[in-house]
């Protein structure tokens, strides 16, 4: 049956998609419907029909599923924020765990995987440590706060978050009447005028302290004083930033921050590792479960006190200082300036000395270290954002020959993808666990523990050479040794070397992704288009696409 717009059926959901939409048939036809949980019987009207399968819209329950509970927030289904608030939270993990499990399977191409249990939280709401609030205006033209609407741009006024500290709402409503007192418009997306257009917000669940930053349209703020009144008094308050970003994009922060009061950050503790966090660093949103995140890092790791640790994707060094109490010595690499020099704060800070800080790309920074100063690792951390890593750093690491890799991802399909990659070139996977550092949300952490794989060992065979039977001739041995010998594979050094040896220059790692890239040859770093427009880049010359390309020739790529 051929199903079209607007039609409405019901429909039991069987399954979950990967992005939390229950899945059910109507009469053979796929129809993904969010808001839906595996086992309710749901009334469904069709808003999208493509050719072999569907959206739809939750009309109404028939017969709620046995795993479908009540939503804590009154607004979880029109905010979108929280795909699977409606579903038991043990029920929550499972899924979590199956996405992980399916992606390391599917994509890494894995049979066997060596899943320990998710880690979940015992109270898993109020988790979060940082709030970034949208400001807009309703329609009678009065400020508000809250959150998108999913995939729109339309505010729904919410000042407490069950997700968030409950001191949020305190914070907001002094900021939204310090706006009304003192004629402060709000920001408009559509005309690109008014003031205010986000409100981030965060605190240290161990000390309580709180740092606001007022993300604003213009280069200064007015009423300064108005607004240190109304928030500094608020208990935990440290510090007040404004942030001006006047572009008209989605990105929220500006490039730097300014200080209106009191300090530029806040400090928190990991255990026993105390951290100062200011507004543009990254940081783990979830610090009950980061901790125990790190914990099982840092048993991945193995450490005994003599290893040589690099921990790629550092932040503020946060995995850093944590491995840095059990490790001889520990390098971070990290791309965000402001965060490394939270880091080697954050190291003296906690007066540990066996730690040292790069700026700069992992991918770029590593291969240099490597081919230049030999650097070495018994253990290679890398948590990087979602995208993953570069082939390019992949390659120096496997070179490197660490005894342990210890991988920490947001994102298994990325995490599959490398997986494949260092497992092809001499590791194993040894040890896989989730962590789930975003309750009611889809996302999942995992830690996977590879390890490098020893040589076989031997076994003797007795063979007879010469002609007859049973006996293995003389002038074959070297032909078939020849075809069983494994092709090389190419890397981007390779490809580096023979063009400085043959044109006198240099190409950078990303010209060759590119040319790869546009001879649609199997590229192994998936492009990303967000990653690419933040940061367009310069493109090779004609000169150096030739090059290229003959590299490719010489190596039988193309
Ligand atoms: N390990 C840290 C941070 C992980 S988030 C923690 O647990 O807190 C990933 C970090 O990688 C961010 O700090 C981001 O700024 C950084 N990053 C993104 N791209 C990078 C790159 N190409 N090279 C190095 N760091 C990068």
């Amino acid at each position: 049956m051929k199903f079209q717009k607007n039609d409405v059926v019901i429909i039991r959901i069987e399954d979950m998609s990967q992005t939390g939409e229950g899945i059910g048939k109507a009469d053979g036809y796929t129809l993904f419907v969010k808001d839906t949980v595996i086992g309710d019987l749901a009334e469904v009207k069709i808003v999208k029909a493509k050719k072999n399968y569907g959206f739809g819209r939750l009309m109404r329950i028939v017969e709620p599923s046995g795993k479908r509970v009540v939503p804590v927030c009154p607004i979880a289904r029109q905010c979108g924020g929280c795909q699977l608030q409606m579903l038991d939270y043990g029920e929550q993990l499972r899924f979590k765990e199956d996405k992980v499990r399916n992606d390391l399977m599917r994509i890494g191409g894995f049979e066997d995987v060596p899943m320990e249990p998710i880690i979940g939280m015992e109270q898993p709401f109020r988790y979060r440590n940082k709030a970034q609030f949208p400001v807009g205006c309703d329609r009678e033209g009065k400020a508000v706060a809250g959150f998108y609407a999913g995939r729109t741009h339309t505010i729904i006024p919410c000042r407490d978050c069950v997700l968030g500290a409950e001191a949020n709402g305190e914070i907001l409503s002094g900021i939204l009447g310090w706006m009304e007192e003192n004629h402060i418009p709000a920001y408009d997306e559509m005309s690109g005028e008014g003031l205010v257009r986000h409100v981030l917000i965060r605190y240290g669940f161990t000390t309580g302290e709180f740092m606001v930053c007022l993300v604003i349209n213009g280069a200064g703020l007015p009423a300064k004083k108005a607004l240190i009144d109304k928030l500094c008094g608020i208990e935990g308050m440290r510090g007040i930033t404004f942030s001006s970003n006047t572009r008209r994009t989605n990105v929220i922060m500006g490039d730097k921050d300014q200080k209106v009061w009191g300090d530029g950050y806040i400090t928190d503790h990991i255990g026993k590792v105390k951290y100062q966090i200011s507004p543009l660093s990254f940081y783990q949103v979830n610090p009950v479960q980061t901790k125990k995140l790190y914990e099982t890092a840092l048993e991945y790791a193995g450490l005994t006190g003599e290893e040589t640790v690099w921990d790629l994707y550092c932040g503020i060094g946060t995995i850093s200082l944590f491995l840095a109490q059990r490790a001889k010595q520990v390098y971070g690499v990290e791309i965000v300036p402001q965060a490394v020099e939270d880091a080697r704060r954050n190291a003296e800070l906690n007066g540990i000395e066996n730690a040292e800080f790069y700026v700069g790309k992992a991918e770029e920074i590593l291969p240099e270290l490597y081919e230049k100063e030999k650097v070495r690792a018994d253990v290679i951390v890398v948590d990087p954002p979602r995208k993953g890593c570069e082939e390019s750093l992949l390659e120096t690491m496997v070179q490197m020959k660490p005894e342990r890799i210890v991988y920490v991802s947001c994102d298994p399909a990325t995490l599959a993808r490398d997986l494949k990659y260092l497992c092809g070139e001499g590791y194993e996977m040894v040890r896989v666990r989730g962590v789930d550092q975003f309750p009611m949300t889809v996302h999942v952490e995992t830690v996977v523990l590879l390890s490098h794989k020893k040589p076989d060992g031997h076994i003797n065979v007795k063979v007879e050479f010469g002609e007859g039977e049973g006996k293995v001739p003389l002038d074959n041995i070297a032909k078939r040794a020849e075809e069983y010998k494994p092709k090389e594979r190419v890397t981007y050094k390779m490809i580096k070397e023979y063009i400085e040896a043959k044109y006198g220059f240099k190409v950078h790692t990303a010209y060759i992704a590119e040319v790869k890239r546009d001879l649609g040859l199997p590229m192994y770093d998936a492009p990303n288009a967000v990653e690419e427009l933040k940061q367009p880049r310069k493109h090779p010359t004609a000169e150096k696409v030739e090059a290229i390309k003959d590299a490719l020739k010489h190596f039988e790529v193309i």
